[in-house]
């Protein structure tokens, strides 16, 4: 009837404006979270962590991964899932992923410095950094002025940059290995990569994601990260778990042939100093 149908509407239009102003409210947070990067990046409020990537079996340290932490004055800690996707919004992760790499490299040149041994870093680039044409350039002419070889520094790609132009990324991937830097697609199995293309790019790691590792229980996803870890070990590459946070999880990885991971159960995330002594 017509009051059903006009009830309806009324309904409708409520949904809408419900999610217009959520909607609003989530442009306004990225706005401001962007407007407040710019003048972070200029404060140096832009820090990193390293996690340590461990041996499975040992618990070695093998290499760290450099995570982004902002620590605002005003706002307080905020986590990168937060300002990542706005800094991609407002063209200033270029900028920040320099900044990361530039903190990363001084602290390897303090290691030099001090005798202590090197340790690989693995660097989080995104899409917009990736295909721009200074990006491999740009790490070669950071690298030198530090004195530091490429091969310590890895570059980690998300899966879910989907790889749509294919045949750049490969030509981007081909330079970096050509320079003697290593990469490695990360969030591995969440995203779209063209498995026939995956054994062309020349990559030497596969990060499977944290939500199969913390998703175990479930039978369907043991059966993918098999997968996973036998599709690495196929191509010539090796897989590394993320998020591993029980000695269950690390007992069945290493059953499953995974050699490598990193998680809460091994390391958190650390600032620079602390992983200095690692
Ligand atoms: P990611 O590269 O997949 O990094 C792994 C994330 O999992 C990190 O979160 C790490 O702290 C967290 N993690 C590691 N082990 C465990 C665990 O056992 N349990 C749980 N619950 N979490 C664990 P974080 O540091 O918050 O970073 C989130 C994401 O932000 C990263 O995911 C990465 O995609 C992005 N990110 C961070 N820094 C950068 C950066 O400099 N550039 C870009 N493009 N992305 C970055
Ligand atoms: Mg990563
Ligand atoms: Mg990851
Ligand atoms: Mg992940």
């Amino acid at each position: 009837s017509d009051s059903a149908l006009s009830q309806a509407k009324l309904r409708t239009g409520e949904a809408i404006c419900y999610f217009e102003s959520e909607l609003d409210e989530f442009l306004m947070r990225d706005l401001r979270v962007a407007n407040e990067l710019t003048a972070a990046l200029n404060r140096n409020e832009i820090g990193v962590h390293l996690q340590p990537k461990v041996d499975l079996k040992t618990g070695e340290v093998l290499s760290f991964e450099a995570l982004a932490r902002w620590t605002s004055p005003d706002l307080g800690v905020i986590p990168p899932d937060i300002f990542i996707p706005a800094a991609e919004k407002n063209g200033k992760i270029r900028l920040l992923e320099k900044s990361i790499l530039r903190q990363v490299l001084e602290w390897m040149k303090k290691r030099v410095d001090q005798g202590l041994k090197l340790r690989q870093v693995a660097i989080n680039i995104s899409a917009d950094h990736f295909f721009h044409h200074s990006f491999v350039p740009n790490l070669l002419e950071m690298t030198t002025e530090y004195g530091i070889e490429p091969k310590w520094i890895r570059l980690e790609i998300t899966e879910r940059i989907g790889f749509v132009d294919i045949e750049t990324a490969n030509k981007v991937f081909k330079h970096l290995k050509y320079c003697g830097f290593t990469a490695s697609i990360d969030d591995f199995g969440t995203g779209y990569s063209s498995l026939s293309y995956l054994q062309k790019l020349p990559i030497e790691e596969l990060k499977i994601d944290r939500s199969f590792i913390s998703n175990m229980d479930e039978p369907g996803t043991l059966a993918i990260i098999r997968t996973i870890i036998q599709l690495a070990n196929n191509l010539n590459m090796h897989a590394v778990a993320e998020g591993i946070e029980t000695e269950k999880e690390r007992k069945i990885l290493l059953y499953l042939g995974c050699k490598e991971g990193q998680g809460y159960l091994f390391y958190k995330p650390m600032p620079l100093n602390e992983a200095f002594l690692l």
